[in-house]
């Protein structure tokens, strides 16, 4: 069978030779050659020099990802089955943690994959297909899985745009179909999941440094405000962690029962928490008109989101959100600043934190910093792929 080929421009050439492993569209010169979704493709500079092997799958910027630069390597069942041996291997340690149930087995490009991610829910797998073209390779995937692991069920996500074509099959794919909510747990800490019910399943696994974090090292006996809540994750940490008290905020209404039920899971009485369905932009101003301050104020916002009265860009307002937490924390209290939006990094992150509290008059201090948990595995090639900036900052002052 002869090949796609698709011919890097000579001004990208350095980069994806040096293992940028995404094809960017305006890096290529024959765009009109460009193949349909999950063509294998030959990638070659302009002197037809070989680069690598990788498949088409377009993908926001990109139009495809490279798998391999070994030019006998055929990307065929066994490649991915031994991807995915990889990095099941890689994540040994955790398989064994009686504490954690619920993790990334395979992080996409990090493990050497682009567009494919596999988590694992005590039993249970969930792929995310984020390209059509990933999506065409499912049969070895599940064939892989079927090789390398023992499981009770799998499931799936499409995060690509399938032309309404999408059938609401709630997700199943194999093995037996779970009952949800299913009970996780993330280094001893309870999460209900619904594998079945949408892109979002409950938790976001990337954030589980920080929620061990805040429970061991920040939250007893503090008052804790909780924003950009969702199912309420970080206050249970907290609560655990021995909080005096959590205030969770966030606007969608199912966040109320669902951080209910996230405290439950846990044992811990909800009644002594405070779980606030409003927006955190109103929330903020009816807290410092009652003139409320808190020790620990966690800022986790998704990158874009609109509200009736607000549209929120990290890249634009994240500052501004910064202004309004400091403006709610006690003096020498604590600021979890977070954002994974991939255009903001850590040093434009820390400008936005600089400023903020230059804007406000006060000083702070960095206590520290994380990044993506060991599980979300980066290609160092890949910059972009390493999202997540979590900033822990005191509030200094009398
Ligand atoms: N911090 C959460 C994840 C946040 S997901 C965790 O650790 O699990 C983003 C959440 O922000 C969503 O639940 C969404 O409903 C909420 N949200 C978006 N805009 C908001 C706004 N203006 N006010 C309050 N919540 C908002």
């Amino acid at each position: 069978m002869s090949e796609a080929v698709l011919h890097i421009k000579a001004a990208y050439q350095k980069r994806v030779k040096g293992g940028y492993p995404l094809l960017l569209k305006e890096a290529i010169k024959n765009e009109h050659d460009l193949q349909k979704e999950g063509t294998v493709v030959e990638v070659l500079d302009e002197q037809n020099q070989f680069i690598g092997r990788g498949f088409i799958g377009k993908q926001n910027k990109g139009v495809g990802w490279i798998l391999t630069r070994n030019r006998d390597e055929r990307i065929d069942e066994r490649f991915f089955e031994k991807k995915l041996s990889a990095a099941f291997n890689q994540r040994k340690r955790l398989f064994q943690d009686p504490d954690t149930t619920a993790f990334r087995v395979f992080n996409g490009e990090g493990d050497g994959i682009g567009g494919l991610i596999i988590d694992y829910f005590d039993g249970y797998y969930v792929i995310q297909w984020y390209s059509e073209g990933i999506y065409s390779f499912k049969e070895y995937v599940i064939k892989a899985l079927d090789a390398i692991a023992s499981y009770t069920g799998i499931y799936e996500k499409k995060r690509f745009n399938t032309d309404g074509q999408y059938i609401d099959d709630d997700d199943f794919v194999e093995g037996e179909r779970g009952e949800f909510p299913l009970a996780v747990k993330e280094n001893g800490i309870h999460f209900a999941v619904y594998l079945n019910d949408g892109a979002m399943v409950g938790v976001f696994l990337d954030q589980k440094d920080v929620r061990k974090t805040i429970r061991d090292k920040y939250s007893k006996g503090k008052n804790v405000l909780n924003t950009f809540s969702y199912t309420g994750a970080f206050s249970v940490a907290a609560a655990l962690g021995g909080a005096a008290k959590t205030t969770s905020v966030d606007l969608a209404k199912r966040s109320h029962r669902k951080t209910i039920e996230q405290f439950s899971m846990n044992g811990i009485d909800y009644e002594a928490h405070d779980i606030v369905v409003m927006d955190v932009f109103k929330y903020f101003n009816y807290a410092a008109k009652k003139k409320w301050v808190f020790d620990l104020v966690i800022l986790d916002p998704p990158s874009f989101a609109r509200s009736k009265k607000h549209t929120f860009s990290a890249a634009k307002d994240y500052k501004n959100l910064l202004k309004e937490a400091i403006a709610v924390t006690e003096a020498n209290g604590v600021i979890v600043a977070s954002t994974n939006h991939s255009g903001v990094d850590m040093k434009k992150f820390k400008g936005f934190i600089d400023k903020a509290f230059q804007e406000t008059g006060r000083s702070y201090q960095v206590l520290e910093e994380h990044s993506l948990p060991q599980d979300f595995r980066t290609n160092k090639q890949f910059p972009e792929g390493d999202y997540l900036k979590v900033v822990f900052v005191k509030k200094l002052g009398k």
